[in-house]
């Protein structure tokens, strides 16, 4: 019995004897996961072929001697043996608590804790969050691991370790799993940046928020394609870092909102002190429940309402575009003289008035007097002849019935970079058309994906208000939702096509890239859905795509208005493309002389704007035109 164990003592000695040069633990390990030729082994343990061969020779012996490595004859390779996977397995073990011992690693997490470094963690995650199978997570673990301890760093922090696991799942080529363990983020630099340069931290804050969402939304929500076509500038997702999770504009009527009283969570008194309470709380929550603006048909339900909800509008950091129709004559003049108290006061740029039916009672003194005060403190005004139409604060003009709108809005909008697209398909029309199809049904899968988002999003209840139910079914109905694509640059691309100085060949070539798309719309689009092509684009895709035009070429501009046209003439034709599409635009003037310069038109909505500033110094309301004040003082204390 003694002799036995004598004999098992002294195969164990000449086993650590075996294992006492780290080049054999190393062959060990080679071959544990792959069986190798000789030659195969040798260059693996980065040994050269003629100065080390008789090195490498002796060590590899040494292991065959001790059983811990075979040799198979037959097909001229080496392998571990069963005994050799045991040795090695303790060898490691041991290697690890020795190591452990005097190489402590701590983890600083983001939860401001502190904790020693547990590789299980890593494995977890690799499980939990790319998905990835136990015994691969396992491996990467442990390998992670090791490379860590190697650094000898003694503090590490949780992004860190998740920076180094992407970069060794990178370097492994598992692309797909980096991918879903990516940090979404931004460079303590960027966030210096940006403090510098915002107005205040509530807007860094909200910035640095939207940059995480902007980089959510390429890496999880948006499809590859579009969200390509986005980053190289062809179109612009408006609202990109909130397209998944919020409509664009919601459209209300009094008689809407009076179902938040009677149906909501929000506390319904009486009393006039909670009534305004209510009221804030409402106009509140609604500015956070869209992306844009929102708009108000006033239909004559209770005027105290309606004098509460306007104050609170006027006052609130959100756009809103109230709807009145003649009908509510009488409530007309009353709104007129609260926004006539308010002008003096504030400037009232967050609000557009729009007039349905607007008649001749609108150019009789008292009234036009009001409204030019009402301009000139900032406000916009929208006229339109039909009754059965809804402008919205985009000023694109809804045709249909008001209640077709009504508790729904904009979903969302996309504009296209037509100068762009016509650049990249070096001014071949065939080209150009065909790049055109095909991003369009590109923004139509958007489009759908941004619909069934939202459907969820309100179906959670993730959007107060407008999740709200109204007898069962939510406040706010996707189904009468509307989608908007914007043709930016569509003057500047049809004059290129057309090559003509003649303005009718210009505007036919614009009214075929309209109707192009227009038909591309109505093949993509799904059941019920409603979409405008408008010819008015955000100013944040404007502003873009003048940017990255200039990188192409530096002469390049997007004209939002055609150039080389005298106004009315501009103006007629407009009217004309605008009646190529059921659901239209309406014409943007700039001020009060432009309105003078039209006769009235009954195809077509307009909205005058003369946007309005306030002297920080003296508090006078001004155009934003002027340099200064007339105080003299240059600061403003509104944008
Ligand atoms: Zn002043």
């Amino acid at each position: 019995m003694e002799e036995v164990e004598n004999k098992g003592f002294k195969a164990l000695s000449d086993i650590f004897k075996a294992l006492g040069f780290p080049i054999r633990v190393e062959i060990l390990k080679i071959l544990e996961k792959n069986p190798l030729r000789y030659s195969e082994l040798m260059r693996t343990v980065r040994l050269d072929r003629f100065n080390d061969a008789g090195k490498f020779a002796y060590h590899l012996s040494k292991l065959m001697e001790n059983g811990l490595v075979e040799y198979k004859p037959e097909n001229k390779i080496y392998s571990i043996t069963t005994l050799g996977k045991d040795v090695l397995n303790l060898a490691m073990s041991l290697f690890e608590s020795l190591r452990r011992k005097e190489n402590v690693l701590l983890v600083r997490r983001t939860d401001s804790s502190i904790e020693l470094f547990e590789r299980k963690r890593i494995e977890e995650c690799l499980v939990r969050e790319a998905g990835m199978e136990q015994e691969t997570a396992e491996t990467i673990a442990l390998e992670i691991e090791e490379r860590l301890y190697s650094m000898g760093v003694k503090y590490l922090t949780a992004p860190l370790i998740r920076e180094y696991v992407n970069a060794i799942l990178l370097e492994k080529k598992m692309e797909n799993y980096r991918h879903r363990l990516t940090r979404l983020g931004i460079p303590v630099y960027d966030v210096s940046e940006l403090i510098s340069l915002k107005r205040s931290v509530n807007d860094v804050v909200s910035e640095a928020g939207e940059e995480v969402m902007r980089q959510y939304a390429f890496l999880i929500k948006l499809p590859r394609e579009i969200g390509d076509a986005h980053l190289s500038g062809i179109v612009n997702i408006n609202h990109l870092a909130n397209f998944m999770f919020k409509p664009e504009e919601t459209i209300n009527s009094l008689t809407s909102l009076n179902l938040f009283k009677t149906h909501s969570y929000i506390p319904v008194s009486e009393s006039p002190l909670s009534f305004r309470q209510v009221t804030w709380r409402l106009i509140d929550e609604l500015n956070n429940s869209s992306l844009d603006a929102n708009s108000i048909i006033i239909d004559a339900s209770n005027p105290e309402l309606f004098k509460e909800l306007l104050l609170s509008i006027a006052v609130s950091c959100g756009k809103w575009n109230i709807v009145l129709t003649t009908e509510y004559e009488p409530l007309m003049l009353e709104l007129l003289k609260e926004l006539e108290k308010m002008a003096g006061k504030i400037v009232l740029s967050n609000i557009s008035l729009s007039l349905a039916e607007y008649g001749e009672k609108l150019f009789e003194e008292e009234t036009a007097d009001k409204l030019a005060k009402y301009l000139g403190s900032g406000g916009a005004l929208v006229l339109y002849d039909s009754p059965n139409m809804t402008p919205t604060y985009h000023f694109s003009i809804l045709r249909g019935h008001i209640e077709d709108y009504v508790r729904s809005g904009i979903l969302g909008s996309i504009s296209l970079n037509l100068s762009l697209m016509l650049e990249k398909a070096s001014l071949d029309i065939d080209v150009f058309l065909e790049a055109l199809d095909e991003t369009v049904s590109r923004i139509m899968d958007a489009f759908k994906l941004k619909r069934e988002s939202l459907r969820s999003i309100i179906d959670n209840r993730k959007i107060p208000p407008l999740s709200n139910t109204v007898n069962g079914d939510a406040y706010f109905i996707i189904e009468r939702g509307l989608t908007v694509i914007e043709l930016t640059g569509l003057y500047d691309v049809a004059e290129k096509i057309s090559n003509s100085q003649e303005t009718s060949d210009n505007v036919s070539e614009a009214e075929k890239i309209f109707k192009r798309v227009n038909e591309n719309v109505s093949k993509n689009a799904g059941k019920n859905h409603r979409n405008i092509i408008s010819l008015i684009s955000h100013s944040e895709a404007v502003q873009r795509f003048r940017r990255e035009l200039r990188t192409v070429n530096e002469e390049e501009r997007i004209n939002v208005v055609p150039r080389n046209i005298p106004f009315e003439e501009w103006f007629k034709l407009e009217s004309r493309l605008k009646t190529l599409t059921p659901e239209s635009n309406i014409i943007f003037l700039r001020n009060l002389e432009e309105l003078k310069s039209l006769k009235r038109n009954d195809k077509t909505g307009i909205v005058i704007h003369n946007p309005a500033t306030m002297c920080a110094s003296c508090g006078k309301i001004y155009p934003v035109t002027e340099e200064s004040c007339t105080c003299g003082s240059c600061s403003r204390s509104f944008p």
